[in-house]
C-alpha cells in the first residue's frame, strides 16, 4: 500500500460534503491552542488499584469477530419479490461503527415508508439499524435467534475501536471513504449518548504501556493476522482529544513508555438495554425466529429485509468471505472506584473499567481464522495474573 496515495484518495473524496448534511462536525481546535498545549501532560486520575485476582473472575466469554478482508457487506440485493439489504461483517468494529453502518443500510431502502420492514438480527448492528429505520419513518420488526444479553455483541470489549479488524491493508483504499463516513457519524452520535442514566456510553482514561518506544509498535495484532490500515491515525487525526506521553517523572508504571489517552467506552449491558428500550418505545416488535438458509427470506411478510446477522451470515448465506477472529474476555467483579484502563499489548493484556465488571481481554496466537468458541480459562487467568504484576509495581 502506498500510504501517500491512500491518503490522497480519501482526502479528495466527496466525504466532507456527504457528512455535512449529517450533524455538526467535530472541530480541529489545535490551531486555536497555544503551541505547546498538546505536548503538556494531563493530570493523572487517582489510580485505585485493580483487584486482579483470578477468584474475582465472574464470567468468561468467547466469541468470533465477523471479519471480511474487503470490509463489511453493506449492499442491496433483489431476490424474487424481496429486497434484502445486507449489513454484516464488521470485524472488531461493530459497536463502534454501528450508527454509521445503520445509516448507510437505511439509505439503501427505497421502499414506501407506509410499508413495514424487517430487520434480521438483534446485535449491535441489527438494533442500531432498526432504530435508524424507525427514525426514518419505517415501522420495524426485528426477527432474531438471540437477543441481548445472549448475542455475540454482548461479549465484546466495548470500546471505540472503529478500525479494528475492519478491512485488510490490501483493500483499505476503496473502503476508506465509506469507513470514514461511518466512523465520523458514529462518533458524533456517541457524544449525544453521554451522561444518560446508567452511563451506556462514557469517556474513560486509558494508559498504554510499552516496553519499546511507541513508534516501533505493531499495535495489538495477533501473530498470523494480515496487516490492517491505521485508518484512525490517517483519517480521524483531527478528532479531539489527543493522546499524550506520560513524562518519566509522572509515570506510575514499571514500563518505560506510557501513553495516556481518553477512550470512548460502551457499558454494553446498559447500552443494549438503552437501545432495546428505545426500539420498543418507538413501537418496535421483536420476534424469535431462526433462519436456516437464504430461501427463508421469501417467507417474510415484509418486502424489505435488512440482514444484520453478523457472524451468523457465514452459515446462513454460505458466505465464505467471513473469517472468524476469536476473542476471549473475562470480567472481574465491578470496582466503581477504578476509573482508568490499561493496554499492555506487548503482553497481550488489556483491562477496561466497565461498570458491569472490569473487562479483561487476552489475545492469543491462533485466534485469527479460528471458529472455535470454546472458553480457555487459563488464557483469562494468565491475563489477570499479568494485570496483577502491573498492579504490584504500580506507584500510588
Ligand atoms: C472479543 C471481542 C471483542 C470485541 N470488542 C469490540 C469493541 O470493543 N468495539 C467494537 O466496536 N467491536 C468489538 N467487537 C466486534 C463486535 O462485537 C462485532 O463487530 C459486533 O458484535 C457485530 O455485531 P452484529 O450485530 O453484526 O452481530 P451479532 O451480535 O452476532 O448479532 C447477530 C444477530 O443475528 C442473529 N442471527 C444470526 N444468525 C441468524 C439466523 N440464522 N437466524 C436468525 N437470527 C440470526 C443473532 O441471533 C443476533 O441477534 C469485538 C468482538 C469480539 C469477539
Amino acid at each position: 500500500m502506498h500510504r501517500r496515495r491512500f491518503l490522497q484518495g480519501a482526502a479528495g473524496s466527496g466525504l466532507a460534503a456527504t457528512l455535512a448534511g449529517c450533524a455538526s462536525a467535530p472541530q480541529d481546535i489545535s490551531s486555536h491552542m497555544p503551541l505547546s498545549t498538546a505536548e503538556l501532560p494531563l493530570g493523572l486520575p487517582t489510580l485505585a488499584p485493580i483487584n486482579a485476582y483470578a477468584d474475582r473472575i465472574i464470567s468468561t466469554n468467547v466469541c468470533t469477530r465477523p471479519f471480511r478482508a474487503t470490509g463489511p457487506r453493506i449492499e442491496a440485493e433483489t431476490s424474487g419479490s424481496k429486497t434484502i439489504i445486507h449489513n454484516y461483517g464488521h470485524g472488531g468494529s461493530g459497536w463502534s461503527l454501528s450508527w454509521g453502518t445503520a445509516a448507510l443500510a437505511e439509505s439503501l431502502i427505497k421502499a414506501d415508508k407506509q410499508k413495514p420492514i424487517a430487520v434480521v438480527g438483534c446485535g449491535a448492528v441489527g438494533l442500531t439499524t432498526a432504530i435508524q429505520c424507525q427514525r426514518a419513518g419505517y415501522q420495524v420488526t426485528i426477527y432474531a435467534k438471540e437477543q441481548p444479553p445472549y448475542v455475540r455483541s454482548s461479549y465484546a470489549t466495548g470500546i471505540w475501536s472503529p478500525d479494528s479488524r475492519i478491512v485488510t491493508l490490501e483493500h483499505a483504499q476503496p473502503f476508506a471513504e465509506r469507513w470514514q463516513w461511518m466512523a465520523r457519524l458514529s462518533y458524533l452520535r456517541f457524544q449525544t449518548l453521554l451522561g444518560l442514566a446508567g452511563n451506556p456510553v462514557e469517556w474513560t482514561t486509558m494508559f498504554r504501556l510499552a516496553d519499546k518506544p511507541f513508534d516501533d509498535h505493531g499495535g495489538h495484532n495477533i501473530p498470523g493476522e494480515p496487516a490492517y490500515p491505521d485508518y484512525r491515525k490517517q483519517l480521524l487525526s483531527d478528532l479531539n482529544p489527543k493522546a499524550r506521553d506520560v513524562p518519566p517523572a509522572l509515570n506510575p508504571f514499571a514500563t518505560p513508555y506510557v501513553r495516556q489517552f481518553p477512550l470512548l467506552m460502551f457499558n454494553i449491558s446498559a447500552y443494549s438495554q438503552y437501545l432495546l428500550a428505545l426500539f420498543y418505545r418507538s413501537g418496535g416488535k421483536i420476534i424469535d425466529r431462526t433462519l436456516t438458509s437464504a430461501a427463508d427470506f421469501a417467507q417474510f411478510d415484509e418486502s424489505v429485509i435488512v440482514n444484520c446477522t453478523g457472524y451468523g451470515a457465514k452459515a446462513l448465506l454460505n458466505d465464505e468471505s467471513i473469517i472468524p477472529v476469536r476473542g476471549q474476555t473475562c470480567k472481574l467483579m465491578p470496582q466503581p472506584e477504578v476509573k482508568y484502563g490499561l493496554q499492555y499489548f506487548d503482553q497481550h493484556t488489556s483491562v477496561y473499567p466497565r461498570r458491569d465488571g472490569l473487562l479483561v481481554q487476552a489475545g492469543a496466537e491462533g485466534d485469527f481464522n479460528n471458529p472455535v468458541a470454546n472458553v480457555n480459562p487459563q488464557e483469562s487467568i494468565a491475563a489477570v495474573e499479568q494485570l496483577a504484576r502491573i498492579m504490584a509495581t504500580m506507584k500510588s
